[in-house]
């Protein structure tokens, strides 16, 4: 990479107008389910900069996606820019700068990440930088669950409204993740027939819900064990887990209901929908030996993913970092699941997840420096004119 280019890209980053676009998307409250608002500015915001903006309802018409594009009028491969305009249910915090750093409902988890990833988009216009092919840039709502489904990232790749490579900049600067697991969150109810009824009054033969529960824990416990043996070299093992066993109301009283909670995380290769079916025969042969009705739901939120080292996407990413820092970024994995596990398990093209290293996602004290927005718009620009400008 041109030593020249790397300059002009350091130099034509403006670090007020990021800041500011910052702040005019954190100002308006987006809750999942509710980002729409929130999106408008977004379009807005490209528009007023003269980027053309189209609005897809994306199965959700009270937020329709925002996505904006920078062509080279060359042919050649689309970068996607992705983000999630949408936010966990907490109360909302206003946007504050205070010793460089950007404090907000959403500064770190990732209007933040959005902001520079638009400052790129400006930057590649001023300095007429992409060689080839197009930047896109897309936000959407339905990312944050359990409010949301991600039926909006599932909607676009349907409709073919993405690139041929993704970045996303969420909270996560380092490593570069090129493997991430699957996470199914899933919620098992134990049922007997009847009503509650005192212990000594149980008619013969009473199914025993809470010593069902007990068992289906004991037995995921056991499955657990077996499932650390399924291991990747970067993305860790297989597990399960459960973090609530919930029964009964009093001491002698015999409950009909057991509800047991808890996820099931897998490593690649493996494909959701065959987690699935394990998992709902795994169900289905507890019911059977304990003699109880089971019902189960597994939402799959995330698949598991692999990226090649030498994937064309890494090459690009690692040689903007290169330019910019004098190292490539060391690889890992992905620790949480985002829309880049979509990305690359249901839509096949590789994702990226690079952002700020940005603090308290998911609490109320979110908090981004603003150096490392400054950051991530170059290396999002470089980024494109490697991977859009080919080797
Ligand atoms: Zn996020």
């Amino acid at each position: 990479m041109k030593n020249e280019l790397v300059e002009q890209v350091e130099r034509a980053v403006d670090r007020q107008r990021l800041i500011d676009t910052a702040i005019a998307l954190i100002e308006v409250p987006s809750p999942t389910r509710s980002a729409g608002a929130a999106a408008d500015r977004l379009a807005e915001i490209l528009a007023a900069d003269g980027f053309p903006v189209q609005r897809h309802e994306a199965d959700w018409p009270q937020a329709p996606i925002v996505l904006a594009s920078l062509d080279s009028g060359t042919p050649g491969p689309t970068l996607q820019f992705d983000g999630h305009l949408d936010t966990v249910h907490l109360p909302y915090v206003p946007p504050r700068l205070e010793n460089d750093t950007l404090y907000g409902s959403s500064s770190a988890d990732m209007k933040g990440g959005i902001a520079a990833a638009l400052e790129a988009l400006r930057v590649l216009r001023s300095l007429d930088a992409l060689p080839a092919g197009k930047v896109a840039l897309t936000a959407h709502d339905h990312h944050e669950g359990p409010w949301g489904d991600g039926r909006q990232v599932r909607a676009m790749i349907r409709d073919g409204l993405i690139g041929d490579a993704v970045l996303l900049p969420e909270y996560l600067a380092d490593p570069l993740p090129l493997a991430g697991k699957g996470l199914a969150i899933f919620q098992a109810v134990i049922r007997r027939e009847g009503v509650p009824v005192h212990e000594v009054l149980r008619p013969p033969g009473t199914p025993d819900v809470v010593a069902a529960g007990a068992q289906l824990v004991s037995r995921l416990h056991s499955w657990n064990e077996k499932l650390e043996r399924v291991s990747h070299p970067l993305a860790g093992h297989d597990s399960t887990f459960v973090g609530s066993l919930q029964a009964g109301e009093i001491y002698n009283q015999s409950p009909t209901e057991c509800h047991v909670h808890g996820t099931r995380r897998w490593v690649p290769p493996t494909d959701g929908a065959a987690v699935r079916e394990e998992f709902l025969q795994f169900i289905a042969e507890v019911a059977a030996d304990t003699g109880v009705e089971i019902d189960v739901e597994f939402d799959v939120q995330g698949g598991a993913y692999q990226l090649d080292a030498g994937n064309s996407l890494v090459h690009a990413f690692q040689n903007a970092h290169t330019a910019l820092t004098g190292a490539p970024l060391p690889l890992g994995a992905k620790p949480f699941v985002d829309d880049g596990n979509a990305y690359a398990s249901l839509a096949g093209i590789p994702a990226i997840t690079h952002g700020p290293a940005a603090t308290g996602a998911h609490t109320l004290n979110e908090a981004v420096p603003v150096e490392e927005l400054v950051r991530v718009a170059k290396v999002y620009a470089l980024t494109a004119v490697e991977f859009c400008g080919g080797p």
